[in-house]
């Protein structure tokens, strides 16, 4: 079966400093916040309400960066073909706050530290973030 999910590479300015969102996922890996399409909602209105829920912030969408695919085995659906549509995303407001049923943790980090937490993590959203990153002009050493 196929499932699709959205969701982003969040980032704030906070004068010349610039942080990332990086999540831990249920099954404890460093990754971006996403869930599910849900009916009658475009991709980026489930972006914008996964980054929500999942981590208490509001956003707005900057561009579209990366649609990704994985496969993984469920034991009640048997094998998933995943399709995830990130978008680089701007915090506006609201308070960081993990939702825990959904996510382990979430939490900012400059540039440098994101990337190196993302590299413990999932392959394909390595590609994700240097998109992101390029699209922000930010420069890290082994990226
Ligand atoms: P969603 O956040 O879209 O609602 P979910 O939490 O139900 O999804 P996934 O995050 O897709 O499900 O996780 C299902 C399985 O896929 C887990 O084993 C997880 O470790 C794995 N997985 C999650 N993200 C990735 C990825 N980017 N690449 C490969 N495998 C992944």
């Amino acid at each position: 079966m196929k499932e699709i999910s959205a969701g982003g590479i969040v980032f704030k300015r906070d004068g010349d400093d610039l942080r990332i969102m990086i999540i831990e996922d249920r099954y404890m890996k460093a990754s971006l916040p996403k869930g599910k399409v849900e009916a009658g909602e475009t991709l980026i209105e489930t972006a914008l309400r996964e980054i929500k829920e999942e981590t208490g912030i509001d956003g707005k969408i900057i561009e579209p960066l990366e649609v990704i695919h994985y496969q993984y085995y469920d034991p009640v659906r048997g094998e998933v073909n995943k399709e995830v549509h990130y978008f680089l995303v701007e915090a506006e407001s609201g308070t960081l706050s993990a939702q825990l049923e959904e996510i382990n943790s979430v939490a900012w980090y400059t540039p440098g530290a994101a990337w190196k937490k993302l590299k413990q993590g999932y392959e394909n959203n390595y590609s994700v973030v240097k998109k992101a990153f390029d699209r922000l002009n930010i420069a890290v050493g082994d990226i």
